[in-house]
This record gives C-alpha cells, sequence and structure tokens, in this order.
C-alpha cells in the first residue's frame, strides 16, 4: 500500500479544504464504499461491472488547444481555438488496466505545420489517473480492494466521495443523490504554465448500453478560468469484444520544446548569442551589467538551460529580465520558471493580467520551482515601443502588428547589428504561413532595416533568407486552401491572407 504519496490539497472556488480531515477512519472507510457501491449498482450492478474484461466507445470530440492558452489574445473572453477529434475509438482494457485512444484531429483554426489539420492518426496509451476520467473505470477503481476512501463531502447538492488509489493518486467522484449515477471525476495535475491544475471530468446523458448505465456526454474542464477543454460525444458503447485490438507499448509523445536537449550557444555579434535547447530558444544580449534573454520557451528544464548556460557567457554578467514575445503556453512555458530565479518579464502590456494569474497559482501537489522558492511577478509593459538601453547595448522593442495568430505580442530590434527577434513570425522550415505580411508591416512600420533574424522556432537566417521562406510559405499555403475548396472543403484561414506585394491576391 503506497497510501499518502502526496498530499492533495484542492481549491474549489473561494474556499481550501483539507482533504484529509476524516480519511482513514474506518467510518470514512464504510461510508466511501457504501455510497460508490450504489453508484454501481445504479449503473449495472457491482458484481455485472467487476466482471467486465473491456469496453470500446466510439464518437467525436473537440479539444481546446493549449487549454485555452493559444487564444489569439490573453484576455479571458478571447475567441477560443480548438481542434476536432472525429473517428475516436477508445477502448478500455480493464483486465489489464490500461486504455487506448486513437482519433483524426485536425485544428479548427489555421496551423503553420501540416500535421495540424492533415487527420494523422492520434494514439495514446492511458493508464493510471488518464484512464480514470470515466465513471465506468473510476467507480472499479474506487472499489479496488488497494483503494482508500477519504472525507465524504457535499457539493451542489452531489454527494463527493474522496479516495486514494493503489499508486497514491487521489480523486474525488461525486454522485447524484437522486440517481445514485456518478456526476463527475475530479483530480488534480501539474501544469508548466499553471501550476496545480483541478480537473473535473463531467458525465453526462446516461443510456442503458447491454444492461449498463453510461453518459454519451462526456467534458473536461479546469480550475483555470473554469475553462472546458473537452467536449466528447459518445455514438456507440461496446461491451465485452471479442478482439479489443492491438494496443500500443509506449503513452503519448511528450510536449512542447521535447526532452534532454542540451542548451547550445553560438556567437551572432559583439554582445549577442543566439541561445537554443533543441529547436527553440533565442537571443541573449549583453548590457552593461546584466543580460537580457528573449524567450522563456516551452518549460522550466528548457528555460533553465538557457539561462544557465547565458549565464556562463560573460564573467560576472547573469540573466536580469526576459522578453516574452507573446502569451501562448508554449512560448510562455518557462515563466513560471524564470520568476522563480526573480528574472524581470518584458512583454505586451496585454500579458500582465494573465502572467500574473499563471505566477500565483499554487503547486503544493506538483511542486516546480515557483511553488518552492514563491516569488513575485515583476512586470514590465510594452506599449508601442520600449527602449533597452545603457552605454554598451540597446535593444528596442516593439508591438507586433499585422500578426493575427498573436494580437499582444513584442519583437525586438537591436540596430547596431540589425538583428531581429522574434517568436512566431516565421520558422524557415513551416509548412504554411497564414499571417506572412507581420513581418514587413512591423518592419515599415517602425522605420528599421534587419539583416540577421534570431527566430524562437528553428535556425537563424538572414534577413533575405527569412523573407524568401514567408514568401513561399504563403504561396504553399494558398496552394493548400486551393486543393480544399477544389474539393469543397472551406479549411479555417482560407483563402490564405497576405499584406504584401506581387503575393496580395485572393484565390
Ligand atoms: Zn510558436
Amino acid at each position: 500500500m503506497q497510501h499518502g504519496k502526496r498530499l492533495a490539497v484542492v481549491t474549489v472556488g473561494l474556499g481550501t479544504f483539507a482533504v484529509a480531515a476524516t480519511s482513514g477512519t474506518a467510518l470514512a472507510q464504510q461510508q466511501g464504499r457504501d455510497l460508490v457501491e450504489q453508484a454501481a449498482e445504479a449503473m449495472g450492478g457491482l458484481e455485472r461491472l467487476q466482471g467486465l474484461d473491456n469496453f470500446v466507445l466510439t464518437g467525436f470530440g473537440q479539444y481546446l488547444n493549449q487549454e485555452g492558452g493559444a487564444n489569439p489574445s490573453p484576455h479571458p473572453h478571447a475567441p477560443s481555438k480548438w481542434q476536432a477529434a472525429n473517428a475516436t475509438e477508445r477502448s478500455f482494457d480493464l483486465a489489464n488496466g490500461r486504455a487506448v485512444n486513437r482519433d483524426r484531429r485536425g485544428f479548427l483554426f489555421p496551423f503553420a505545420i501540416e500535421r495540424g489539420h492533415s487527420w494523422t492518426e492520434t494514439i495514446a496509451l492511458q493508464t493510471g489517473v488518464a484512464m480514470l476520467d470515466h465513471p465506468l473505470t473510476a467507480v472499479l477503481e474506487a472499489l479496488d480492494p488497494e483503494t482508500e476512501f477519504g472525507a465524504v463531502h457535499a457539493e451542489d447538492g452531489l454527494t463527493v466521495v474522496e479516495f486514494t488509489t493503489e499508486g497514491g493518486d487521489t480523486l474525488w467522484i461525486a454522485i447524484d443523490p437522486a440517481t445514485d449515477l456518478p456526476a463527475w471525476v475530479r483530480w488534480i495535475s501539474g501544469s508548466t504554465t499553471l501550476g496545480d491544475v483541478t480537473n473535473t471530468a463531467w458525465f453526462t446523458g446516461y443510456l442503458p448500453f447491454d444492461g449498463i448505465r453510461l453518459p454519451v456526454g462526456l467534458t473536461h474542464s479546469i480550475d483555470w478560468r473554469d475553462t472546458t477543454v473537452g467536449s466528447f460525444h459518445v455514438d456507440s458503447y461496446r461491451i465485452d469484444v471479442d478482439d479489443i485490438g492491438p494496443l500500443p507499448e509506449q503513452a503519448s509523445p511528450p510536449g512542447f520544446g521535447g526532452q534532454d536537449a542540451e542548451a547550445v550557444a553560438t556567437p551572432i555579434a559583439e554582445g549577442v548569442w543566439d541561445v537554443r535547447y533543441g529547436n527553440n530558444g533565442g537571443a541573449v544580449i549583453e548590457f552593461d551589467d546584466h543580460l537580457t534573454m528573449f524567450e522563456a520557451y516551452a518549460n522550466e528544464a528548457a528555460t533553465f538551460a538557457r539561462i544557465d548556460l547565458a549565464n556562463t557567457l560573460v564573467p560576472g554578467k547573469e540573466v536580469t529580465e526576459v522578453i516574452v514575445s507573446h502569451h501562448h503556453f508554449d512560448h510562455s512555458g518557462g515563466v513560471r520558471a524564470a520568476v522563480a530565479r526573480g528574472l524581470t518579464i518584458i512583454a505586451h502590456r496585454g500579458n500582465e493580467g494573465i502572467f500574473r494569474e499563471m505566477t500565483s497559482r499554487p503547486a503544493p501537489n506538483f511542486p516546480d520551482a515557483l511553488a518552492l522558492n514563491p516569488q513575485p511577478l515583476k512586470f514590465v509593459p510594452v506599449d508601442e515601443h520600449l527602449l533597452l538601453e545603457d552605454e554598451t547595448m540597446r535593444v528596442d522593442v516593439y508591438h507586433a502588428i499585422g500578426h493575427l495568430h498573436m494580437t499582444n505580442a513584442v519583437f525586438a530590434y537591436v540596430p547596431e547589428h540589425r538583428i531581429f527577434l522574434e517568436g512566431d513570425f516565421t520558422t524557415y522550415n513551416w509548412d504554411w504561413h497564414w499571417w506572412g505580411g507581420a513581418y514587413l508591416d512591423s518592419v515599415e512600420r517602425y522605420g528599421l532595416d534587419p539583416a540577421i533574424n534570431i527566430p524562437v522556432h528553428g535556425i537563424v537566417t538572414t534577413f533575405d533568407e527569412t523573407i524568401a521562406a514567408i514568401e513561399e510559405q504563403v504561396e504553399r499555403a494558398r496552394a493548400f486552401c486551393a486543393s480544399n475548396v477544389a474539393s469543397g472543403i472551406y479549411m479555417a484561414g482560407c483563402p490564405a491572407k497576405y499584406s504584401r506585394g506581387a503575393s496580395d491576391r485572393v484565390n
């Protein structure tokens, strides 16, 4: 028994309640077990459920990109970016404690990489908590002999039972006293950008399938801005199928930034380096008494690796501030880490609110550097222009214009060396560009004359190479749109917009 591996603390609404009040007592054990057994009876009978080998659900859904952290603006009411997940088949191998989710994903917003629009198959192996977002698996896990029940409490007319699995994960299952059916399951996960996140999987629209009552509506919300991040329609259930099909060996691939890369620094000009972790990074710039870094990309590991390497570049000088190009959760994945190191964040003014939200969220269950060393956010806003200057270096930070992927974005410019620093303006190997005009529109608006481009994604290129890549990406986006229209498909973002020159025509 590994109970108590983590101390679970959950914040609901305005109050925080300690969950351990009556857990472990014989009364709590019995009360929790009785309630979940009643739920099992309501769903089709305890023995029937415990005798199942597997079940398979199919359907379709939509998932919020980056859990809401990829919207065009950081405003809580900004329009959302969803990906469609069609042809979904989720097989629960109950006998072996695992599930596999297969679906075909297509982004419902224009994306720079073909993978986002090619409906390639996504296969995710799920074990542990990842497969407990369904009432059948949650009830069976709660009734496992190794599970320990905690306190029971009431919430919005539902009876909520806490339980801790053999693996040490604490969850809560809410049961509707009118029907005895599970209404939701809740668990806590860690997040690079948000600290601890309280997740709730809601179950609605129960119907009987082979005598077992199962929900056909599955939605997933998180406690950050009370956001619905997943919305799924079940269109069939099959119980105890003969052949559940092959299951993958590996769980899902890692998120942004990859794993176990090493930071590499490349001198670009006097006092300017490109410091990259894997494919992503940006410039580090030397001032008289400090260094300024561009972007806190991906996560804590990537950001600390870049800061640590930067701090070795010039004896006696350390990174004290980071320019963050925009709020998207890949680009701001290291903001909590940077704040934990006491660095000042420089970004467009519109991001102050979201960065305060991100850096003030606690992480007692999955502590990151900021949770272990809490620091206040030091934020320097940029409106149109911010000048960073001392006797040795000048960097201009400007509001990016014409880039409808990111409205509250900045880029930077080092006039002495004609170096342009940007995130998401382009990348040399992007397949498509939907707002390719932003680069030259911004250059023109501020009267700049760049020679070298240091991007967040990819490699350092000359200005001419950068513009040539954008032109090609715009042309390819237009060809992609045209081929879709020829098949009667009207993709989001089509026809691709381009505000510049000869390519400025509408397909
Ligand atoms: Zn990006």
